[in-house]
Parts: structure tokens; C-alpha cells; sequence
């Protein structure tokens, strides 16, 4: 263990927060829309291969669906579901493996020009595509159905979903943020059960990591504390590390609350309740932010103007572990 930095994951501190959320049910249609047109139902194992693979860094997406405004990833899901709707081959890796940057703007735009999207990191994401593409093609006959399949159900092992999923670029993740969400969202989608369903975890990413850091769910300890806590730049290997810590820390809050209900709460609260771009609303008293609350939009939290975690989040006792920011890392993997 190094001295410069400790990671520690409070037990009882994660159940008494899953604790808190038992009573609160995200709605699946806001997280994992269903395609409308009957003809995209075959193809959603590649739609999700390919929304997830580039579902880093969202914070500058944003736009209207179908008369509802949504920002982030909300907003790459949801675009994407309808731009499959109108080509169900849009996402399969024979199209994807040429996918262009224009191509990719005007997808993520509300009226199709891609002058009108707001997507960063073009060249990063069409890269990833990409690569997935080709893997596709090279290995399973451009299916991400036949990559389930050579799995046989399994997320463990050498032959294993995860391990397969490794190998390609967006999915390198050691901490398998992209790889457990899109687990998720096959099993959602009815298209993959894992026989091995432990193995899946939480999808640890900045929302993720300012959350349980504040609540005290995982510490950080030794000399780059500190700097680390204050919003400080992490190496790549601290990344993991502290990433790992909050995937432990996910793994004892699963034994209260489902990880796929835990990840969207958890998430929903990192996007609301204690965003990055305000002060946690613990500390202001009531929340004022209600008329923009993807939270409320996304579930049937009742919550009072209150965060969830309110009472027994570090953060929401102690104004040092409110102000506490997640480290700086510039990646793609989440
Ligand atoms: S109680 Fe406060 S610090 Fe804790 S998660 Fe909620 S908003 Fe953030």
C-alpha cells in the first residue's frame, strides 16, 4: 500500500446510504428507451455497443426528443434510440466501420445538421466506433449478437463477456465502467442474462466518484489527499485505484439496493442533488432547483426538496466533505 494515497471504503457508511434509496423506483423508459420502430428491435445489441462505447464526457450534449429536453447522456441515449427508429442499420458495424465526424454531429443534433449539434470530442468518439466496428467484423461476423452469444452467458473467464469486451478500445476500462453499464442495459433490453450476475458492478464515473466521495462511502487518505480531494489532477493509475474503491463501495450498497437501480439513483443524485456546477443542496436549504431536476423526471423520488442522502452523508454533517470535488482526470474511459 502506498503511502501517498489510501483508499478505504466505509461498510456500514454504504448500507446505511443504499439504505436510503429502497424506497425510490427510476423509471426504465427515461434510462433505457425502447426502440418504436418494430424493424430496430434485432439490431439493439448494436445500439447499445455503440451509444455506450461513446458515453464519456457528455457534459455539452444537449437537446429536445420527442418535446422533452434532456443534457448529457440522457441526451446521447435518447437522440440515438430515434436516429435508430429512422435506419434500424444505423449502428451495425458494416455502417459504423465509416462512420465520419459530420455523420456522427448530425446524428446528435435535434434537426440533423450537424452544424446544430452540441458533441464534443468528435475525432475521440468516431475513433471509438471505429474500432469497435472493426472488432466486430473481425471477430463475431459485424454482430454484437454473436459477441453475446461466444460468451455463453458468461461475464467471468477468459471467454467471458468482460474480457471480450477488453479488448475493445472503448471497453478497456480496468475498472469496466462502459462494460458493466452496458451489461446492464442488454439485460434490460432482454437480450443477455448473465449466469455469473455478481461479477456485475457499478459503472464508476465523475458523478459516481464526487457522490461517494462526499458521503464518506470511500475515503481517500496519505499525501495526495488532499490535493486529490480538492479537485486535483489523478494519474492514471490513482484513477483506478480510487475508481476500484468506489466499485467495492458499490458491492456492499448492491446487497441492499439492485446495482442497476443503485448506478441510476447514485447517478441521478451526482446530476442533481450534489452536481458539480453548484453547491450540494444540503447546504443551501431547500432546493431551488426543481424546475430543471432530471432526477424527478428520471424516477418517483417524493424528496422533499431534500437530497436523499441528507442526514447521513458526510458531506451533509460536515461542510469540508460538502466541498470536496472528484479529481481531475481527462479520459475517455467514462
Ligand atoms: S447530502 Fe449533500 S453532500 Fe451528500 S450527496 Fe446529498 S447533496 Fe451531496
Amino acid at each position: 500500500m502506498s503511502g501517498q494515497l489510501v483508499t478505504l471504503v466505509d461498510r456500514r457508511r454504504c448500507r446505511d446510504l443504499a439504505a436510503r434509496l429502497l424506497e425510490i423506483s427510476p423509471r426504465t423508459e427515461h434510462f433505457a428507451p425502447a426502440p418504436r420502430n418494430p424493424e430496430s428491435a434485432v439490431r439493439v445489441p448494436d445500439f447499445h455497443l455503440a451509444w455506450i462505447a461513446i458515453c464519456q464526457q457528455t457534459r455539452t450534449l444537449a437537446g429536445v426528443v420527442d418535446g422533452v429536453s434532456y443534457r448529457g447522456s440522457d441526451y446521447l441515449v435518447h437522440r440515438l434510440r430515434a436516429r435508430l427508429d429512422e435506419d434500424p442499420e444505423r449502428f451495425t458495424a458494416g455502417r459504423l466501420q465509416s462512420v465520419t465526424g459530420d455523420e456522427l454531429r448530425a446524428w446528435l443534433s435535434d434537426d440533423g445538421d450537424p452544424a446544430s449539434s452540441t458533441v464534443d470530442r468528435v475525432e475521440e468518439r468516431v475513433a471509438l466506433l471505429r474500432d469497435a466496428a472493426a472488432r466486430l467484423l473481425d471477430g463475431y461476423s459485424g454482430a454484437t449478437a454473436h459477441l453475446l452469444a461466444a460468451s455463453k452467458g458468461r461475464l467471468e473467464g477468459k471467454t467471458g463477456l468482460l474480457e471480450r469486451l477488453s479488448r475493445f478500445h472503448a471497453y478497456r476500462d480496468p475498472v469496466r465502467k462502459k462494460s458493466f453499464l452496458l451489461i446492464q442495459y442488454l439485460r434490460v433490453a432482454g437480450v443477455f442474462e448473465p449466469v455469473d450476475p455478481k461479477a456485475l458492478g457499478l459503472p464508476v464515473d465523475y458523478h459516481l466518484l464526487r457522490v461517494l466521495l462526499r458521503t464518506g462511502a470511500i475515503q481517500l487518505k496519505g499525501a495526495r489527499a488532499r490535493d486529490l480531494l480538492g479537485g486535483g489532477e489523478m494519474s492514471e493509475a490513482e484513477d483506478a485505484r480510487i475508481r476500484l474503491a468506489g466499485v467495492e463501495a458499490g458491492r456492499l450498497m448492491a446487497e441492499v439496493v439492485d446495482v442497476a437501480t443503485l448506478d441510476r439513483l447514485l447517478w441521478m443524485i451526482g446530476r442533481n442533488c450534489c452536481f458539480y456546477g453548484h453547491a450540494p443542496v444540503c447546504t443551501t436549504g431547500p432546493c431551488t432547483l426543481e424546475a430543471s431536476c432530471s432526477f424527478l423526471q428520471a424516477s418517483d423520488l417524493d424528496c422533499g426538496l431534500r437530497c436523499p442522502f441528507d442526514g447521513t452523508c458526510s458531506g451533509s454533517r460536515n461542510p469540508a466533505a460538502a466541498a470536496f470535488r472528484e479529481p481531475t482526470f481527462d479520459t475517455d474511459l467514462y
